[in-house]
């Protein structure tokens, strides 16, 4: 059978690039330091969304979306690889991220709060962690966990005290459950804190505190000596007996500051402990949105690949044709972009069932849980895409790709979520081996 004409056009391309020798081929331009791709300090545009979420959002959110989107893409691509690399934290990014009026999230205006929607906090958390999901970190620690623990579980005078400050991001905050010895089990934490006249005496040791080496504002999770339920406690930075020390050495998620906090009888005044944390089932309050939140991060950090990958498959020639051109990057390429269509909508409709108070704990640890998952697949997809170049942070996809490791770990690991919803749905708890099992704390 005779081949189609444009076949035969190709074919004859291909013959004569085959035939060329490497003394046809132009000179090198040795000036340009990254032939063939552009960094990703200029971030290209959005290419991800090819089912157009953009219809399902409302006007407000688009906007916001867009809004967040222009300020990643125009005042953080450009600086934010030689931070990760150096694992040091752009605080000149603060002032400019509390211009935004979008930190404070789902709390009310009258705390200087944006008042935004779940959804509106969804899209901002997936906008930033597009294109650096450190700094998306660092707003959810300050935003979701420190500042709603205060919003939902603290008194109307620390609402009006801490608030307005923070939503400003002129203090910042961080939150800290985890300990050394409790990650997964955090609820069978042993930091204590003793009532003593006129406050309380907090002693123990934190692990793994984003945002803590220079927060101002530390909420501290205890045990309270007398009932053993858990409480929550506002700690000041200058607080005698505090200490945070920066962990060293992540290969993820450089750019943010985890410490080590050790509390040696560090006192807090009574007007300090948050009344709305009684035992450790107050933290689900906070947690349940969080955990929502979360699960946006690895959907924005899919896009920032794929956008990315989009772009230098394009670029970059191998074999006398762009990378594009083949089956295999292709194949990839469409695999990490039908993840990203699935992923947006199961965090969309978690979105919507909170927002009608329908959402309950195993569907937010599901769509956690399984939008990682997905996103892991995605980045390591995008990754192998790029070869060399997918090593670097430079290209981004190398930094997301280490980034997302940490993602698929903390507010409950794989496992954890995936537990929490196995109990959800069978009714039996399988967090304990059985025969310690006592019944799941968690
Ligand atoms: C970058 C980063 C930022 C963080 N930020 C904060 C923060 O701001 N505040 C804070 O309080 N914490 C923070 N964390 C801590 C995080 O929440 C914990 O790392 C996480 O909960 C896991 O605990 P772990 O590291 O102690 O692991 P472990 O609990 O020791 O788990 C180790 C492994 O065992 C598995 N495992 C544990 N229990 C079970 C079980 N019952 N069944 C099956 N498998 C199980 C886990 O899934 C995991 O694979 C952060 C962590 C990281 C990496």
């Amino acid at each position: 059978m005779e081949a189609h004409p444009s076949l035969k056009a190709a074919q004859e391309e291909m013959k004569k690039e085959a035939k060329s020798s490497y003394f046809d081929l132009p000179a090198l331009d040795v000036s340009v330091a990254f032939p063939q791709a552009t960094p990703a300090a200029n971030f290209p545009p959005c290419t991800s969304d090819y089912y157009q979420f953009d219809d399902l959002l409302t006007p407000q959110e688009r906007s916001i979306r867009m809004k967040v989107r222009i300020f990643m893409e125009k005042e953080v691509a450009p600086i934010i690889t030689k931070y990760w690399e150096k694992a040091e934290f752009p605080f000149e990014i603060i002032p400019k991220v509390g211009a935004l009026h979008v930190v404070g999230g789902s709390l009310k205006g009258e705390y200087g709060c944006p008042g935004l929607s779940i959804t509106e906090s969804a899209i901002v958390f997936a906008e930033v962690a597009r294109v650096d999901a450190s700094l998306s970190v660092f707003i959810l620690v300050h935003d979701y966990l420190a500042m709603h623990t205060i919003g939902i579980c603290g008194s109307e005078i620390q609402r009006q005290k801490y608030l307005p400050s923070m939503a400003k991001l002129q203090s910042v905050g961080c939150w800290g459950l985890t300990e050394p010895d409790y990650g997964s089990d955090a609820s069978a934490l042993r930091t204590t804190a003793k009532k003593v006249e006129g406050g309380w005496i907090l002693e123990g040791q934190k692990r793994w505190v984003g945002n803590s080496t220079f927060a101002d504002i530390l909420i501290i999770f205890a045990r309270n000596t007398t009932t053993k339920k858990i409480n929550a406690f506002i700690v000041k930075k200058d607080a005698p007996g505090l200490q945070a020390t920066k962990i060293e050495n992540k290969i993820g998620m450089r750019v943010v500051q985890n410490g080590d906090i050790l509390l040696n009888k560090v006192f807090v005044p009574d007007e300090d402990r948050l009344p709305g944390v009684n035992s450790f089932q107050d933290t689900k309050k906070v947690l349940a949105a969080s955990r929502l939140m979360v699960a946006w991060q690895p959907i924005g950090i899919s896009m920032g690949v794929y956008d990315v990958c989009h772009r230098y498959l394009k670029e970059r020639k191998q074999f006398g044709a762009p990378l594009a051109a083949y089956q295999l990057a292709q194949q990839k390429l469409v695999k990490m972009l039908g993840n990203i269509q699935g992923m947006f909508l199961v965090g969309w409709r978690l979105c919507k069932l909170y927002e009608t108070g329908k959402m309950t704990h195993g569907q937010a640890s599901l769509g956690k849980a399984w939008i990682t998952l997905k996103a892991r697949e995605t980045v390591a997809l995008g990754r192998e895409l790029l070869g060399g170049n997918g090593n670097l942070a430079d290209f981004h996809v190398g930094k997301a790709f280490c980034d997302m490791e940490s993602v698929y770990t903390f507010e409950g690991t794989y496992d954890i979520n995936t537990l929490v919803t196995g109990r959800e749905v069978t009714g039996i708890s399988s967090f304990k081996p059985a025969l310690l099992s006592t019944g799941s704390r968690l």
